[in-house]
């Protein structure tokens, strides 16, 4: 096997016909050895039927059916780890992403120009509703994490097989693979492109769920919090022990007054100081309960392979 492309979906019936017939055109000018690894990531709607439909006109589309829905980080790693080609591609289901591009990235890996190929965002940004928070994560994981080449960079890519076990050799539940798969090092390039609006279908990660994604990615690439944490304690820890000898003397010296604003202004300060580490604390502790859990990443229901 040559090529495997995984692809998420969740809820795409109205995606499905146009995915399936771009993608498959454009991998067949690439190489007709080639798979695409769908993963159902526990859709309620016709994406399975309409995935099953599509497979039994051509065998090359393998359905990985999950048990639940999962999330699409989980789903990306079900298909990563069934992918059985040389050179392994990654992109979301939604057409966002040009799989044309898939061209450009195999020319690159096949002549071992390279070991991952990711494909960067370029353009103007459109600030309105996501993208502005998504461009403001960008910009914030960037520095944080102190990755570089992590800008403006999705799961849209292609891989080797060395950096696709790279990537899987990394068995941790708080998963963010564009941090993953910049973190294994190899050679990496990037192709240019501009991505477009979804235009079919709804976008399926739930506010709730983009914000879970940003922090797992910043909790588990970045020391930033624990050490804000560690700093504003320490500068607690120097204005109190000046504020502190002032008491004394203001005691000893006998000019010490009434002091109800210093009072309760150094208690709110402390208390939310303290509340506010303490729930820093706890986003690593929650995970690091996760990880002791080690509950598999996903279940899977079916394989049609
Ligand atoms: N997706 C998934 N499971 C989920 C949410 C999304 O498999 O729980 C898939 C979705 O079908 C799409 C891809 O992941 O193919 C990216 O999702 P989406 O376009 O909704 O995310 P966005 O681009 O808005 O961040
Ligand atoms: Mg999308």
């Amino acid at each position: 096997m040559e090529i495997s492309l995984v692809i998420p979906l969740y809820n795409e019936e109205a995606v499905v016909p146009e995915l399936i017939s771009r993608t498959i055109g454009s991998l067949e000018k690439i190489k007709k050895d080639f798979e695409l690894i769908i993963v159902d990531d526990g859709s309620s709607d016709k994406t399975l039927e309409l995935l099953k439909y599509y497979r039994k006109k051509d065998k090359r589309i393998k359905i990985l059916q999950l048990s639940r829905n999962f999330g699409h980080q989980a789903a990306y790693t079900a298909g990563m780890e069934k992918a059985k080609g040389s050179f392994v591609g990654l992109m979301d289901g939604d057409l966002q992403d040009p799989p044309e591009l898939f061209a450009d990235m195999y020319a690159l890996l096949s002549e071992d120009k390279a070991d991952v190929i990711y494909g960067k965002r370029t353009g103007k940004i459109t600030f309105k509703g996501r993208s502005v928070l998504t461009h403001w994560f960008h910009k914030g994981f960037k520095r944080l994490s102190g990755l570089e080449g992590i800008e403006h960079v999705g799961n849209f890519s292609m891989m080797n097989r060395t950096a696709l076990m790279a990537m899987l050799a990394f068995s941790e539940k708080t998963r963010y693979l564009p941090g993953i798969r910049r973190f294994i090092g190899f050679r990496q390039e990037f192709v240019e492109y501009k991505r477009k609006e979804r235009n079919i279908g709804r976008s399926k990660m739930k506010m709730g769920q983009l914000i879970s994604l940003s922090s797992d990615a910043i909790f588990s690439f970045s020391k930033v919090p624990i050490k804000i944490c560690l700093y504003l304690g320490l500068i607690g820890v120097i204005v109190f022990f000046i504020a502190g000898i002032y008491t004394i003397i203001a005691k000893i010296a006998g000019f010490a007054v009434l002091g109800w604003s210093s009072t309760l202004l150094s208690i709110f300060f402390l208390g939310s100081i303290q509340l506010t580490f303490m729930g820093v604390l706890g986003e690593y502790i929650y995970r690091i309960h996760k990880e002791s859990q080690n509950r598999p990443l996903f279940l899977v229901k079916d394989f049609y392979s």
